[in-house]
C-alpha cells in the first residue's frame, strides 16, 4: 500500500464552535482561528483575524497573500478594511483586534493607523511582530494613539497550527 502525502489543503485540525453564550476573548480568538484553518484549506499560511465592535463581530478575514499575489493581504489588514467599510468610518477607536499571531511590521503600524483600542493576539512572533516580540510599535514615545494589547489567548492550539503547516512545507521542499 502507498501513503499518499496530504494534499497541501487538506488541513488535519478541526474548525471549533464555541457557545455563543460568553463571548469572550477566547471565543473570539476560536472565530480567528476558524479563520485561520480557511486560510491553510487555501494552502496560505494559516493566520485569521476578527474584529469585535460593540459585542458583535464586524470583520472576519484570514491571511490571503498567495491567493492574491498581493503583499499586503494579511489577515488583520483585510479584516481591517472590512471594518471601516461596516461603519463608514477608518477610525477603529472602539474597536478590538483578535488575530492568531501577532502584528507584522505593516500590519502593526496599521493598527495604529486605524486607532484600534485592542489588539489580543495568540502567538507572539519573535522575528517579525511588532506588537511586543520583535520590537514593540505601540511604545513609540510621540505616538498620541496607544492601544491596548493582550496576548497569549488560545496561544497553544493557534502555535500547534502555525508549526503544523510550516512543517508540512518542510517536508513538500525537494
Ligand atoms: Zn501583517
Amino acid at each position: 500500500m502507498t501513503d499518499f502525502p496530504p494534499a497541501p489543503t487538506d488541513c488535519p485540525f478541526e474548525k471549533s464552535f464555541p457557545s455563543q453564550l460568553l463571548r469572550d476573548d477566547a471565543f473570539h480568538m476560536w472565530l480567528a482561528y476558524n479563520q485561520a484553518i480557511d486560510a491553510w484549506r487555501e494552502d496560505e499560511v494559516p493566520v485569521g483575524a476578527v474584529i469585535e465592535l460593540g459585542g458583535e463581530v464586524i470583520a472576519a478575514a484570514h491571511n490571503q497573500v498567495a491567493g492574491t499575489r498581493d503583499p499586503t493581504a494579511h489577515a488583520e489588514i483585510l479584516a481591517m478594511t472590512q471594518a471601516a467599510r461596516a461603519i463608514g468610518d477608518w477610525r477603529l477607536n472602539e474597536a478590538t483586534l483578535y488575530v492568531t499571531k501577532e502584528p507584522c511590521p505593516m500590519c502593526s503600524g496599521a493598527t495604529l493607523m486605524a486607532r484600534i483600542k485592542r489588539v489580543v493576539y495568540a502567538v507572539a512572533d519573535p522575528k517579525m511582530g511588532c506588537l511586543g516580540g520583535a520590537t514593540d510599535l505601540n511604545a513609540l514615545p510621540q505616538i498620541n494613539h496607544h492601544l491596548e494589547i493582550t496576548r497569549g489567548v488560545l496561544e497553544s492550539e493557534c502555535r500547534d497550527l502555525l508549526q503544523a503547516f510550516f512543517r508540512l512545507k518542510r517536508a513538500e521542499e525537494p
